[in-house]
C-alpha cells in the first residue's frame, strides 16, 4: 500500500522562498504585492521571505515603483555578486568553464584543448580550470554555491559517477568524488546533453502535458528531455540515448558496442570515418584536398564544405546522416509529441541545407497527424551553452537560499 508522508514544512518554506526569489530574478525589479500575486502567496508571507532575503544580502531595495493610490511601493531586485555558480563543459575537443553571477549573467569564460582523455589528467584539468576561474574573478570561496560539471556519457544519479562514457573510453570513474577531493566546493556531475538543454532553455518551462527535447549532434549524438517539472532521467537515469537507437541491421560498429546505431552513421566522428574509408577505397572526392591528403586531419566539417561545393561523395554521406537523424527524431515525435526539438552541437553549424534535409527526413518518417505542433529549431546559445547549463544546474539544485 502506498504510504502518505506528512507534509514537510521546511521544504514548503524552502519552496516558497525559491519561488519568490525566482520571481524577482525574472522580473528584474518588482514590488511585494506583485510578487504575492504571481507566486500565489499572501502579502505577509512574501514580506517575511523578502525581509529574510534582504537581511541575508541576497536581494535589495532597488528603488520605488509607481503608486497605485497610497505610498509608492519598494521595488526589489537580486544582488548580482552575492552568489556565483561555476559550470564546466568536458568536451572531446575542449574543456570550457564559465562563472555565472546571481543575476544569471556570465562574468567569466575560458576554454582549453582536451589534450588527454586519461581520467587523472582530465580531472586535473577540470579542477585547475575551476580554481583559475575563481582566482581570476577574485570571488571569495564562501560565495561559490557549487560547480556543475557536464560530462558526456551515462552518469549515476546522485553519486555523479561516470558509469560509461564511450567517447572518452571511461567506465566506472567516480568523477564527482574525485573533483570534491580537489576542490573546496560542492560539485554536481550531470550528463552533458542534459546540461546542454538546460543551457539552451534556461528557466523556460515546457507547456503543461508537453516536453522539450534537445538533440546534440556533435562528435557523438545524444539527447535530453525536459518536462514541466524538470529534466526527465528515466528509472535507471539513462533516458535520452537517441544516438544508440539501431537503424541499420549489420551496420557499422558503434562505440557503445552495438552495430548500426544512429551515432555510428550520423555523428561527426562517423561522417569523417565514412569519408576516410571511401578515400582509402579510391573514390574520387575533393575532401582529399581539404585535408591536405592527410586522412588523420580529416574532420566532419570538411565533408560538409565539400558537399556544399557539390562533391558527390560528401553529399551522399551527409544525406544519409540527415536521413537517419530524421528517422530518430520522427520516432521521438511519434512517442512523445513534444512542443519543441532543439538541434544543437557542432554539426548544426554547417549551414541550413543540413537542417533542411533533417526536417524533410522527419516529415518523411513521422506518422501522419502525430506531433502536428512540434517546432524543430536550432539552438542559439553558442559554444559555451553546455558550461552555462552546468552553472544553471547548480543554481537549480543546490538550496543556496536556505543554507546561507
Ligand atoms: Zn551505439
Amino acid at each position: 500500500m502506498r504510504k502518505f508522508t506528512k507534509l514537510d514544512l521546511s521544504s514548503v518554506t524552502a519552496n516558497n522562498r525559491r519561488n519568490v526569489f525566482n520571481c524577482i530574478l525574472e522580473a528584474n525589479q518588482i514590488n511585494r504585492s506583485a510578487i504575492a500575486e504571481k507566486v500565489g502567496l499572501s502579502i505577509p508571507s512574501v514580506m517575511s521571505i523578502t525581509d529574510d532575503l534582504i537581511q541575508k544580502g541576497i536581494i535589495y531595495v532597488a528603488g520605488k515603483g509607481e503608486s497605485s493610490g497610497g505610498k509608492r511601493p519598494e521595488l526589489l531586485a537580486v544582488v548580482p555578486d552575492r552568489f556565483f555558480f561555476i559550470g564546466v563543459d568536458v568536451g572531446r575537443t575542449s574543456v570550457r568553464v564559465v562563472v555565472m553571477n546571481n543575476c544569471r549573467e556570465i562574468i567569466y569564460k575560458a576554454s582549453k584543448p582536451t589534450e588527454s582523455v586519461d581520467p587523472d589528467q582530465l580531472i586535473g584539468l577540470m579542477a585547475e580550470m575551476t580554481l583559475n576561474s575563481v582566482a581570476e574573478t577574485k570571488i571569495p570561496d564562501n560565495k561559490i554555491v557549487g560547480v556543475g560539471v557536464a560530462m558526456p556519457g551515462l552518469i549515476e544519479r546522485g553519486t555523479g559517477r561516470v558509469l560509461f562514457s564511450p567517447n572518452f573510453g571511461w567506465s566506472n570513474i567516480p568523477l564527482q568524488d574525485e573533483l570534491k577531493k580537489r576542490l573546496p566546493y560542492k560539485v554536481l556531475v550531470e550528463n552533458a546533453n542534459r546540461a546542454l538543454l538546460i543551457g539552451e532553455i534556461k528557466n523556460m518551462q515546457p507547456k503543461a502535458d508537453s516536453c522539450i527535447i534537445g538533440v546534440n549532434l556533435a562528435y557523438g549524438i545524444g539527447s535530453a528531455i525536459v518536462f514541466p517539472n524538470g529534466l526527465y532521467y528515466g528509472v535507471s537515469g539513462t533516458s535520452g540515448e537517441i544516438g544508440h537507437v539501431i537503424v541499420e541491421n549489420h551496420g557499422s560498429y558503434c562505440s557503445c558496442g552495438n552495430y548500426g546505431c544512429i551515432e555510428s552513421i550520423a555523428s561527426g566522428e562517423a561522417i569523417a570515418r565514412q569519408a576516410r574509408t571511401a578515400i582509402v577505397n579510391k573514390i574520387q572526392t575533393s575532401i582529399v584536398e581539404k585535408c591536405g591528403g592527410d586522412l588523420n586531419k580529416l574532420e566532419a566539417k570538411m565533408v560538409f564544405d565539400a558537399a556544399k561545393e557539390g562533391d558527390q561523395l560528401a553529399m551522399s554521406i551527409i544525406k544519409k546522416a540527415a536521413d537517419y537523424i530524421g528517422k530518430g527524431l520522427a520516432m521521438a515525435i511519434n512517442m512523445l509529441d513534444p512542443e519543441q526539438i532543439i538541434l544543437c552541437g557542432g554539426l548544426t553549424l554547417n549551414g541550413d541545407f543540413f537542417i533542411d534535409m533533417i526536417k524533410k527526413s522527419v516529415s518523411k518518417y513521422q506518422m501522419r497527424f502525430a506531433g502536428g505542433n512540434v517546432q524543430i529549431v536550432v539552438g542559439k546559445s553558442g559554444r559555451y551553452v553546455t558550461a552555462i547549463g552546468g552553472a544553471w544546474i547548480v543554481a537549480n539544485n543546490i538550496d543556496f537560499l536556505s543554507d546561507n
